[in-house]
């Protein structure tokens, strides 16, 4: 395995979000020193200039852009145009000054929405531009196409090691417990902490509790993000042509299991409905995770596990 010289400067792009945080963990924990970081009112990265600024005065030699503007099912549907044009903004500014400040390696975080509704699961990264995209976040969606495809134009026209990680629905310490803006892994486990602590006995559950998701500790995701930094290139590509690797435990399941999973976890029986009024979004996200292991990573915690230290972050700091 190449190491990356622990003294090389890594940025990292979006280091205070639920992945930016482990990514630096990680890092730190395998001896890189030279970290750089900024904060969203350090580095507006939505404006070119200071981006450009920011690259020519610290030429970072490596880069992973975990920067996004991010949400759940409803928020995607309630600010389009920031899902769309806040990400476009952050990536194109950062994908064009790592290219002209000469970065050796960049990895972009994508993410499994991007493959359309109706693709064969589990999801192989060649589904990619095979059909149409689910409507619930199709504005999140075509922004990180558009950055995968950014990626590997910048690859062939310009020769820049730049690689994609299609990331599964990620979840952990730090997470957004925000009712209107969460994920549904950390809206439900507030929803039925909230009801054992108030000793309520029902939990609202949106949409019909069918779709099956597929879920990956964010610590895990940091974990394959620096181990993708630190494999050699011509790894890469042999089993990711188009530079595409997706990173997922391999296993989803019901939202209606994922309730059964959180009240065993937290310790309730608080009874659940399903609010039909709610979009379901995609009927199933699962990935093919067979480049990753091919290349020998494998996601190393369990849902419960995960679930457990999430809840444990949770009590100790929300609550
Ligand atoms: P998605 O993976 O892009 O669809 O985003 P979400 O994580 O927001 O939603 C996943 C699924 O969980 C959808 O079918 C939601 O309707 C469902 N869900 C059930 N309860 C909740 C909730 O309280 N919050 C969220 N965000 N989703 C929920």
């Amino acid at each position: 395995m190449h190491l990356v010289d622990p003294e090389a400067s890594i940025y990292v792009a979006g280091h205070n979000g639920l992945l930016g945080r482990s990514i630096v963990n990680k890092l730190r924990a395998n001896g890189y020193r030279n970290l750089l970081l900024r904060t969203s009112s350090e580095l507006d990265l939505r404006a070119q200039r200071p981006v450009n600024d920011f690259f020519a005065e610290n030429q970072p030699e490596y880069v992973i852009l975990a920067a996004a503007r991010v949400g759940g099912i409803l928020a995607n549907d309630q600010y389009p145009a920031d899902f769309l044009g806040d990400n476009l903004c952050i990536q194109n500014n950062v994908l064009q000054a790592a290219k002209n400040s000469g970065v050796k390696r960049l990895i972009f975080l994508g993410s499994t929405c991007i493959y359309p509704r109706e693709a064969p699961q589990p999801l192989k990264e060649t589904a990619l531009l095979t059909g149409p995209l689910e409507i619930t976040n199709r504005w999140y969606a075509v922004a990180k196409i558009a950055g995968v495809v950014q990626c590997q134009a910048l690859r062939r026209q310009h020769g820049c090691d730049f690689i994609t990680l299609m990331a599964t629905n990620l979840y952990g310490p730090g997470d957004n417990f925000d009712l209107a803006s969460s994920h549904v892994l950390p809206a439900l486990m507030r929803k039925f902490h909230e009801a054992r602590i108030r000793g309520e006995n029902r939990v609202s559950v949106w949409g019909s509790g069918k779709p099956r998701r597929e879920f990956l500790y964010s610590e895990d995701m940091a974990d394959a993000c620096v181990f993708v930094l630190e494999t050699p290139e011509d790894q890469l590509n042999r089993v990711a042509p188009d530079s595409m690797l997706n990173v997922g435990c391999g296993k989803d399941l019901s939202i209606r299991d994922l309730c059964v999973l959180l009240q065993e976890v937290i310790g309730t029986n608080c009874a659940f409905d399903f609010d039909l009024s709610k979009p379901d979004g995609t009927p199933r996200k699962l990935v093919d995770v067979s480049r990753l292991t091919q290349l020998g990573w494998q996601a190393p915690t369990s849902l419960r596990m995960g679930i457990q230290k999430t809840y444990t972050w949770y009590q100790a700091h929300c609550t």
